[in-house]
Parts: C-alpha cells; sequence; structure tokens
C-alpha cells in the first residue's frame, strides 16, 4: 500500500493511478524534495481550523489543515510524531493535508476537513480517497489518563482509567474518517511508528528539541 519512492519519500500504490496528482509523505532525508515556492504550509497550533489555501504560497497562517484545488500548487504538513492525513477527491480534483497530534483528534479535525472539502469543493465522502502516514504508533504512545480518557468514544479500554495508556491516534483518525463517510476500503494507513524508525523519520518523543519535522504534501501538477 505504501513503498518509499525516489529521495525517500513514501508514497501511496493507491493514489498513483491518478497522473495529474503529486503526494508524498516526508522523511528524514526528503526535506528538500518540494519547491518551498509551490508548497503552502501553516503555522501549526493543534487547532481545528481547516484554511483554503487558493493558490498561495508559503506559510499563509494558523491552523492545522489546508484544502487545495490550484493546478501546480501543493499543500504540505509538518509532523514528528503528529499524523499526517492527506485527502484526495478525484472526481473535483481537490486535496488536503491535515496535521493532527492528539489535541486536533479530540477536535476532530479530519472529519472537520471532510466537512470543508464537501462545501468549497462539492465533493463528498464517499468519493475520498486518505492517507495516514507515518506517525507515532501504538506501540510508543503512552499518555496520561487525563488525555486518554477523551478518547473513550473509539475505544472501550480507555474509559474510567487510573493510569497511564496507549493511544492509536492512525485508528481514531480512520475511525472519524469512516464517522464522516469515508469508505474503509479508501483509507490507507501506513502503519510506520516514528518513534520506532530512527532511520526514516523524525520523532519529538525520541529527539525532544533536536527533532526535525518532515514534510508531507499534496497537490495537483
Ligand atoms: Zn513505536
Amino acid at each position: 500500500m505504501f513503498y518509499k519512492a525516489s529521495h525517500q519519500v513514501y508514497r501511496v500504490r493507491a493514489f498513483d493511478q491518478f497522473d495529474w496528482l503529486e503526494h508524498g509523505f516526508g522523511t528524514r532525508r526528503s526535506e528538500n524534495f518540494w519547491p518551498a515556492d509551490r508548497v503552502a504550509t501553516l503555522h501549526q497550533v493543534h487547532s481545528d481550523i481547516v484554511m483554503r489555501a487558493g493558490g498561495s504560497s508559503g506559510r499563509i497562517g494558523d491552523g492545522d489543515a489546508l484544502i487545495e484545488n490550484t493546478p501546480g500548487r501543493l499543500v504540505g504538513v509538518k509532523t514528528a510524531d503528529c499524523i499526517p492525513l492527506l485527502l484526495l477527491d478525484p472526481g473535483n480534483r481537490a486535496v488536503a493535508a491535515v496535521h493532527a497530534g492528539w489535541r486536533g483528534t479530540v477536535s476532530r479535525i479530519a472529519r472537520k476537513t471532510v466537512k470543508h472539502l464537501e462545501e468549497n469543493f462539492s465533493s463528498r465522502a464517499e468519493d475520498l480517497h486518505v492517507a495516514i502516514g507515518p506517525g507515532i504508533g501504538k506501540c510508543c504512545y503512552e499518555v496520561g489518563a487525563d488525555v486518554a480518557c477523551q478518547f473513550r468514544e473509539y475505544d472501550q479500554a480507555l474509559s474510567d482509567l487510573a493510569h497511564s495508556a496507549h493511544l492509536d491516534l492512525a485508528e481514531i483518525n480512520r475511525k472519524q474518517l469512516i464517522e464522516s463517510g469515508v469508505p474503509s476500503e479508501k483509507i490507507y494507513v501506513a502503519g510506520l511508528c516514528t518513534l520506532c524508525h530512527p532511520d526514516d523519520f523524525h520523532s519529538y518523543r525520541r529527539d525532544r528539541d533536536h527533532a526535525g519535522r518532515m514534510l508531507s504534501v499534496i497537490g495537483l501538477r
């Protein structure tokens, strides 16, 4: 489903069928792969704010998800443990990039991005393809009871905790996308833990203040 392409970027086979599309999930060795003057990014603030890039590039505002349909332009998010999501509406040729940490996931940023695609580009959830990229895995993502209990609706094991627990952020985002109406067979999950794979990925939990960020992008050629 996911494979490593040239320039150490992870790509999704299901997205390759669209020859007008560019996409990729960054690794620690793909930093300068995409030309900065074509990529719109955000000052990411762990919010549920979705912005329409509208042909802009550079850092265009505060928020955690970008939508776009302008040919030649890319939208990107930077991560180092948080979950990057790339969304694609093939029929309307529209895309989105989402940064989902635990705060963004609590506020359902994936669902809100689907809604923005519907409102801005007449997308329908059932037509979307979504790739859930490399991020911290359940294996390594231990959080306190105060954080874990906010996800109890997605995992019975997280109810009434008095101790820390392991969160599966990718799986919770997958469930939110399904709730939004995205078919499960069109959701592709990398299943790659950033903390477990130091050769490939930056990890904030592993490297703390020395951690770099990986850029993941999507856009129309
Ligand atoms: Zn791990």
